[in-house]
């Protein structure tokens, strides 16, 4: 099976989402009430509503403005507000009251901010400790292009995983991710694995965005070059017609292609699916994360 035998043009039958169910509206209050902003709304997941459901939400912070213009993003782009000092503590509420086992915290870019927003990810790591001592903690960051303390302050707080998105390939950063460059992101994560042996890493791309099949491994290959235990793959999907078009939809096949491959190269844990987005079922894919590096430890004794 190559990926090249994926489909092209319209949405294919398993891009199927599930319908919002009990929990939902409860989710979505907590967020409203705490006045916070969720990756889930702002880039139109596929998956809010089986994750909303089991009352699971990843945060966005620093607001809903993004510094940089991705092609693939439903994030707006524009000057940012001002950040505001109280949300920490709004997001460590929200996560108690959703009593949440493990949360993902994402933010927009903030070029704006000197250290690219890193102390604001630290106050929402020390709160959510403070309120919630059982939550394991993931953070997706932006990559803190030249913040040179940024990664510091990060190593500094502690996170359990530590989750940047390499996206795409790195021929297709211009078109996709102009503001950002493939290795200073490899270079993000191999440097926190370096400050904090123990975290772990993670890092996620889309398919569908007119990759190659040997651009993907060696995409692989870089991340295991650079140390990182869990890569996440899935499917691009258009947030609208101003956005980048899906080049093909691939299929499942192909994902657990790729899933067998990365795998064999040896990652710790792999999500592949047209569906997998790097937050979800985060929490599941954190308990077998661990459960994994038990396992290769002690195949190594
Ligand atoms: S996959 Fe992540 S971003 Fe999407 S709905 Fe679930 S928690 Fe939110």
């Amino acid at each position: 099976m190559s990926p090249s035998t994926s489909e092209k043009s319209k949405k294919p039958d398993w891009i199927r989402v599930k319908a919002p169910s009990a929990h939902f509206d409860a989710t979505h209050d907590i967020v409203q009430r705490h006045s916070l902003h969720t990756v889930c709304e702002e880039a139109s997941c596929p998956n809010i509503g089986e994750c909303w459901s089991k009352k699971h939400a990843t945060f966005i912070v620093m607001g809903d403005t993004c510094t940089r213009s991705c092609a693939f993003c439903n994030v707006k782009t524009g000057k940012p507000q001002k950040l505001d000092s109280t949300e920490p503590f709004r997001v460590a509420k929200a996560v108690q009251e959703m009593a949440l086992k493990h949360v993902v915290i994402t933010s927009v870019d903030r070029d704006d901010l000197k250290d690219g927003g890193a102390s604001h990810f630290s106050q929402c790591i020390k709160l959510i400790r403070e309120y919630s001592p059982h939550t394991t903690i993931e953070v997706l960051t932006p990559d803190f292009r030249n913040k040179n303390d940024a990664l510091h302050i990060i190593a500094s707080a502690k996170p359990d995983v530590f989750n940047h998105n390499l996206e795409t390939v790195p021929s297709k950063y211009i078109a996709i991710r102009p503001g950002a460059r493939y290795f200073h992101s490899l270079q993000l994560l191999f440097q926190m694995k370096q400050l904090v042996p123990d975290i772990f890493t993670k890092s996620g791309i889309m398919l569908g965005l007119g990759e190659t099949k040997i651009e993907v491994i060696q995409l692989m290959d870089d991340l295991i070059a650079a140390k990182v235990d869990f890569i996440t793959i899935g499917q691009y999907l258009r947030p609208s017609p101003k956005h980048v078009e899906v080049s093909e939809y691939i299929t499942p096949a192909v994902f657990d292609e790729y899933k067998t491959i990365a795998l064999s190269k040896g990652f710790l844990m792999v999500a592949s699916s047209p569906l997998t987005r790097s937050s979800f079922h985060a929490e599941e894919d954190f308990l077998q994360l661990k459960r994994n590096k038990i396992l290769s430890s002690q195949s190594f004794k």
